[in-house]
C-alpha cells in the first residue's frame, strides 16, 4: 500500500526536526524540498529547521567530486558510495549543476545512473536543485548538507559537472576535493579550464581496466609530473594522481585510505576546522546577499519603478549607474 505522505504545509517544524533526527527519509526529502523552494514561507520554515538541527554536532566528511561529462562520475560514485555503505557509513549524494538552468537537463535527475547505490539502505541520493542563480543553488546545497548530516549521513558526496563554475562552488563547501580524469592527460589538459588543476586534493585516473590499463598508468605519471609543479590547494598536502576502475572496483579502497589520511592530518593541524569556519563565513555572506537581493526585488515600490528604470536605461535618457543608485536609495528610504 502506498504510504500516506503529508503535505509539507501540514508538518510542523518540530515534526521535521524529530523526523530528520530519526533518519526518516520522507521527512528529510520534504525538508530538502522546503530548502529548495523559492517561496518566502518555505524559506523561513526551512531556516528554523536548520537552526535547530545545527545544534547537533555530527562528525562528517564532505567530499566534492568533479570531472568532465563522461569521465565516469556517476559510475565512480555508485562503486565508491556502495563500498562506503558496506563499511557501515551512511552516504548522502548531492549535486550542484549550474548548467541545468541553461540546458534544463540536470545531472542525477536520472537515478538509474547510480542504480546499486540507490538501492542501498545506507544511501540517500538527491538530484540537483534547479532554478535560481548559482548563489541560490549553492545555498540550497549547503543547507541540504546540514539536513543530511543531522539525519546521520556521515559521508557527503557532492557531485558537479566539469562545466561552468561548479567546481569552484563545490570546492568552497567541501573538506576534500576529488577530480576524476580520463586517460590521455595531454588532450584533457587542453580542454580543462584554467585553474581546475589547482583545486583537487586527489586526481583519479578512472577507467584503468582492460586495454586501457597501460594508458591509465601513463596518464597517472603525466598528471603526477604536472601536479608536482603546481601548488596544492590544501596547505601541507601533496595532491597526487592515482588510478582506479569504477567497473572492476579497483583502487576504490585505496582512495578511501587517502581520504582518511587527509582527514586525520588536517584535523591534527586544525586546518580541517579552520576551513569549515571559513566556509561558515562564506555561507553567512551568501545568505546576507541573497536576502538583501530578495527584499529589494520584492519591495512594492521597486517592483513599481523597475520597469520605468529599465526603460530609461534602454532609451539612454538616464545613465545606468545613476538609475541603479536611485533605485537603491528609494529602497533604503522606504524599506519599512
Ligand atoms: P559521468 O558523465 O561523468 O557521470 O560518466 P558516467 O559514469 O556516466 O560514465 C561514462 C561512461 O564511462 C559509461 O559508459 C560508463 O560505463 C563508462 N565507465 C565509467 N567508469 C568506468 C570504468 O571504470 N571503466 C570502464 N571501462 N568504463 C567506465
Amino acid at each position: 500500500m502506498k504510504k500516506f505522505v503529508k503535505k509539507s504545509n501540514d508538518i510542523s517544524i518540530d515534526q521535521y526536526i524529530k523526523g530528520i533526527e530519526k533518519r526518516d527519509r520522507v521527512l528529510l526529502a520534504q525538508a530538502i524540498t522546503l530548502v529548495e523552494s523559492n517561496a518566502k514561507q518555505h524559506f523561513e520554515k526551512a531556516q528554523k529547521i536548520i537552526e535547530a538541527l545545527l545544534q547537533n554536532k555530527n562528525s562528517s566528511i564532505r567530499i566534492g567530486i568533479t570531472g568532465v561529462p563522461g569521465a565516469g562520475k556517476s559510475t565512480f560514485i555508485d562503486s565508491f558510495g556502495t563500498y562506503l555503505c558496506e563499511q557501515g557509513y551512511y552516504v548522502a549524494v548531492l549535486a550542484i549543476d549550474p548548467s541545468s538552468q541553461v540546458s534544463k537537463g540536470s545531472i542525477m535527475g536520472d537515478k538509474t545512473r547510480m542504480e546499486r547505490l540507490s538501492r542501498h539502505p545506507n544511501a540517500y541520493i538527491r538530484p540537483s536543485p534547479s532554478g535560481g542563480n548559482l548563489g541560490g543553488v549553492s545555498r540550497k546545497t549547503r543547507e541540504t548538507i546540514i539536513l543530511c548530516e543531522a539525519a546521520g549521513y556521515n559521508i557527503i558526496l557532492v557531485e558537479t559537472m566539469g562545466v561552468g563554475q561548479g567546481e569552484f562552488v563545490v570546492r568552497e563547501m567541501v573538506d576534500f576535493f576529488l577530480l576524476l580524469v580520463l586517460t590521455g592527460a595531454g588532450d584533457e589538459l587542453q580542454t580543462m579550464k584554467k585553474g581546475i588543476m589547482e583545486l583537487p586534493d586527489l586526481v583519479v585516473v578512472n577507467k584503468a581496466d582492460g586495454e586501457n590499463m597501460m594508458k591509465a598508468n601513463k596518464a597517472k605519471s603525466e598528471y603526477n609530473s604536472i601536479l608536482h609543479f603546481l601548488s596544492s590547494y590544501t596547505k601541507d598536502w601533496e595532491t597526487r594522481a592515482v588510478t582506479a576502475s569504477s567497473i572492476e572496483e579497483t583502487g576504490i579502497a585505496d582512495i578511501w585510505e587517502i581520504i582518511k589520511t587527509f582527514e586525520k592530518q588536517t584535523k591534527k593541524s586544525n586546518l580541517f576546522y579552520k576551513r569549515r569556519t571559513e566556509q561558515q563565513l562564506n555561507w553567512l555572506h551568501d545568505l546576507v546577499k541573497q536576502e538583501v537581493y530578495r527584499h529589494f526585488y520584492e519591495h512594492p515600490l521597486i517592483k513599481d519603478k523597475l520597469n520605468l528604470a529599465e526603460q530609461t536605461v534602454k532609451t539612454g535618457s538616464k545613465h545606468v549607474s545613476r538609475t541603479a543608485l536611485e533605485l537603491v536609495n528609494l529602497f533604503i528610504e522606504h524599506k519599512h
